[in-house]
């Protein structure tokens, strides 16, 4: 595709309202995000290196384009891509190729040239769908949508982020700071449970602990901001938790996610189901499990699994990490049509990462998704009823 490329990738939001006023929520990847295209690029060209040094200048490049605050077009047409930090020569000939020609030369001829180390690199296309660059994420943060769609101004709190009690690379109060910064006046907490010993998963007694500092810190910001107790668990091949029923019951929500058997082609909605519906499970965390350009994630009949969770209401996740952006705009607005809730969570685990709440954010607004579906636009009150009533199907179930 010729020419300047850039307009579309403005009108990228106003194209999908468009579409879904006509013919719902479409079937078809609608953004045209030069930036991501281009990053991709360099990420292609960044595997068929044969150095270590020549791979790293490359994803230097890639990853300054992702989160570039302008269209890479832009700067073509201004001849000033070469000042964007680590784009060299190379890098700058592939982007002026797909600017210009809507693919590159350079890139195609390398992926031929290296064989059966091309055709695995081409392979990896299928692991960036419906991603989105810094500059498209915020696009559609700031374009006009439906009345009611889920914006900046509803978000009140993110419910998934990690802490030095596990993975994360900053305490607790610092992530509290951090979230206050950015205008949140509540957060769940989410270390990981002890079942995932690769992430510091937090032994029981460990839990205790930070419940006790959870108390601390509610009491000290009562009535400005609130901490809730929650927990990452890691869903096991079964589908069973890495929690024992009566430690679930502890902790006010459960974020249950996948972390084991991201690549495998086989089926697993029966896992995914069985997870939904374990008592005390809040929200499904990055369903997918998917990573950019890396792997697939799991393979379900997604519709099904959302079925259920919209019965139970528990909670899809939209997982903002950028490398991660689980579950995509298009799944959440299947999702949304099976009447789910959702949770627009960054997955942090630091205070900067607080900020990919925000491509959960765009995501939940390309599917078309309100702010009353959206548990992080809830009151603390709503908030801790439905977290309850998550416990209280134990009882039900177990009476
Ligand atoms: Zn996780």
């Amino acid at each position: 595709m010729p020419g300047d490329r850039s307009d579309r990738t403005f009108d990228m939001a106003r194209t999908y309202q468009r579409k879904r006023s006509t013919t719902g929520p479409t079937e078809q990847p609608v953004t045209h995000d030069v930036n991501l295209e281009s990053a991709a690029l360099l990420y292609e060209m960044a595997a068929l290196q044969p150095t270590p040094r020549s791979q790293f200048g490359y994803k230097r490049a890639a990853k300054a384009i992702v989160y570039l605050p302008v269209p890479v077009s832009d700067l073509v047409s201004a001849g000033t891509l070469r000042e964007v930090p680590f784009v060299g020569p190379s890098s700058e000939r592939i982007i002026k190729e797909l600017v210009a020609e809507g693919k590159s030369a350079t890139v195609q001829a390398a992926i031929v040239k290296a064989g059966s180390k091309g055709t695995a690199v081409v392979a990896r296309r299928a692991y960036r769908e419906n991603f989105l660059s810094h500059f498209t994420m915020q696009q559609a943060l700031a374009a006009p949508m439906a009345s009611g769609v889920v914006s900046r101004a509803d978000y009140r709190g993110d419910f998934q982020m990690h802490s030095t009690w596990s993975d994360g690379g900053e305490p607790l109060s610092a992530m509290i700071k951090g979230a206050r910064e950015l205008g949140h006046s509540c957060l769940g907490i989410t270390d990981h449970s002890y079942g995932l010993p690769i992430a510091r998963g937090m032994p029981m007694e460990q839990a205790a602990k930070q419940w006790a500092e959870i108390d601390r810190l509610n009491a000290k910001h009562r009535g400005e901001f609130r901490v809730f107790k929650g927990i990452e668990a890691n869903i096991l091949a079964d589908g069973a938790l890495d929690l024992q029923p009566q430690e679930a019951a502890l902790f006010e929500f459960i974020v249950a996610s996948p972390h084991s058997a991201l690549r495998k082609t086989e089926d697993q909605t029966p896992r995914m189901i069985t997870a939904v519906k374990t008592p005390g499970v809040a929200i499904l965390g990055h369903p997918r499990g998917r990573v950019f350009n890396t792997r697939p994630g799991v393979s379900a009949d997604w519709d099904a699994v959302f079925e259920v969770a919209a019965r139970l209401q528990v909670a899809i996740e939209l997982d903002g990490n950028w490398h991660r952006q689980d579950i995509d705009y298009i799944l959440a607005a299947r999702a949304l049509e099976a009447g789910c809730l959702f949770a627009l969570d960054s997955d942090a685990h630091s205070i900067g990462e607080l900020r990919f709440s925000e491509y959960a954010l765009a995501h939940a607004r390309l599917a078309g998704i309100p702010a009353e579906r959206v548990i992080n636009c809830w009151s603390d009150d709503r908030l801790e009823q439905w977290m309850k009533s998550h416990h209280q199907r134990r009882r039900r179930k177990s009476s």
